[in-house]
């Protein structure tokens, strides 16, 4: 009899997923749903550039549609509004209830707060395509009434928190500037630019020459990094900071970290203590195995005991891996342990210029080379997922 796999969410854990279970799988063996809060799949590592003005929605959005339509993947778009692990169920938006044989959770991550006074209600996020565009048409309104107003706090604008996310977008943002500048007629000398890090310096875990030349490199564009300064409250205006200074502002876009989602957490699976859901070898949950638990919504320890950091390339494999499984959990055979092969990691620090560290010995790059692997490695992903000429 046909199993029904269920998967939720369509970023790069739970598309790949669903992809590699249809690859392997009739339909006559089993009906996959894919459930997903909006009908794209989000490029969610090229946010920035949105976020900026740099792109248009469509290139950083495919239709869910047109990707799964003619798999044989039923699509359901809509909000998961609960996990129900031991009824083998999952509720959905507007009362609708799904049953499954084996259920991928791959629903990302949630923005982490630390507790923070006023950071959550006084802080743009920067997680989805929504987000992007919130931004973008904020820090346009903030310049447009500087130029009205002269008043310094609608051309001051904070990124809170210097890991990859926030050292791409300040990127983008320093980079798109000069030119929102012109049209309005602003002088670009009476914008600032801060990107806020609590820890000594930006980008933590990159070798110091890399964090020196991204440095650098985004001063030269007029970014200001204020490091060592954790942000400690955040009022309706005014970022404090644990030296007790202040910055006035209309615009704190938080990128201080993530934590697993709320959905999983309340589920009853098996989690640590951020959320995050506990999985074996096979990329089950500890406590179900029925269940596999991909993504930023699972920890995935490394060989030294650590947590693996939760990026785009470490969830497509996941997923190809899970749909692996699945295969054998239905037709029969013994599940794999999953072996990460991780290519590196690359920061764009702008339109031109990049970082990373790529291949197993770690090779530094920099500058244009950087920045060309890093746009091949999104034509990689969207040649896997059959994305490479589906637009919005
Ligand atoms: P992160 O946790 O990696 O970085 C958050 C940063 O905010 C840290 O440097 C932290 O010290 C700082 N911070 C925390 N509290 C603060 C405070 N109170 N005041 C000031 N600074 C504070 O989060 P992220 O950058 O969103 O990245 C999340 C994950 O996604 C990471 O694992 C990252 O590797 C991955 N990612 C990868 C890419 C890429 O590969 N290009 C891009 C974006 C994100």
């Amino acid at each position: 009899m046909s199993k029904h796999v269920v998967v939720l969410g369509a970023g790069y854990a739970g598309l790949q997923a669903a992809l590699e279970a249809r690859r392997m799988l009739t339909a006559e063996a089993a009906r996959i749903t894919v459930v997903n809060r909006v009908p794209y799949h989000q490029l969610i590592t090229e946010l920035h550039l949105p976020a900026a003005g740099a792109v248009e929605d469509r290139h950083v959005q495919l239709p869910l549609d047109r990707l799964l339509g003619k798999k044989n993947i039923d699509l359901w778009i809509g909000e998961v509004t609960a996990i129900r692990p031991d009824d083998h169920a999952v509720d959905l938006s507007g009362g609708t209830t799904l049953s499954y044989d084996y259920l991928v959770v791959a629903l990302g991550s949630e923005t982490e707060y630390f507790g923070i006074p006023g950071l959550r209600e006084n802080s743009f996020t920067l997680k989805s395509v929504d987000d992007a565009n919130r931004i973008r048409a904020h820090v346009e309104r903030c310049l447009e009434s500087y130029r009205q107003t002269k008043d310094r706090a609608d051309a001051t604008f904070v990124v809170g928190g210097g890991g990859l996310t926030g050292i791409e977008l300040v990127g983008e943002l320093a980079d798109a500037m000069p030119g929102w500048c012109a049209r309005l007629g602003i002088d670009r000398g009476d914008v600032r630019l801060f990107c806020v890090e609590a820890m000594p310096t930006i980008l933590p875990g990159f070798p110091e020459d890399l964090v020196a030349r991204a440095r650098q490199s985004l001063e030269e564009r007029g970014v200001t990094f204020l490091t060592g300064q954790p942000v400690v409250q955040m009022d309706d205006g005014i970022v404090h900071l644990k030296n007790g200074d202040q910055i006035e502002t209309r615009t704190m876009i938080w990128t201080g970290g993530v934590r697993g989602h709320s959905l999983v957490a309340n589920s009853g699976l098996a989690v640590e203590r951020r959320g995050r859901a506990l999985i074996n070898e096979y990329l089950q949950s500890t406590s179900h195995k029925d269940v596999f638990v991909i993504g930023d919504s699972a920890v995935w320890m490394g060989p030294d005991g650590r947590p693996f950091p939760p990026t785009a390339q470490l969830a497509g494999q996941m997923g190809a891996h899970v749909g692996q499984q699945l295969y054998a959990c239905i037709k029969g055979g013994s599940l794999e342990p999953f072996e990460p092969h991780l290519a590196g990691t690359l920061a764009s620090l702008g339109r031109r210029d990049a970082i990373g560290m790529v291949g197993e010995k770690k090779r530094r790059v920099r500058g244009r080379i950087a920045a060309w692997l890093k746009t091949g490695s999104k034509l990689r992903w969207l040649a896997d997922i059959g994305g490479l000429f589906v637009r919005a």
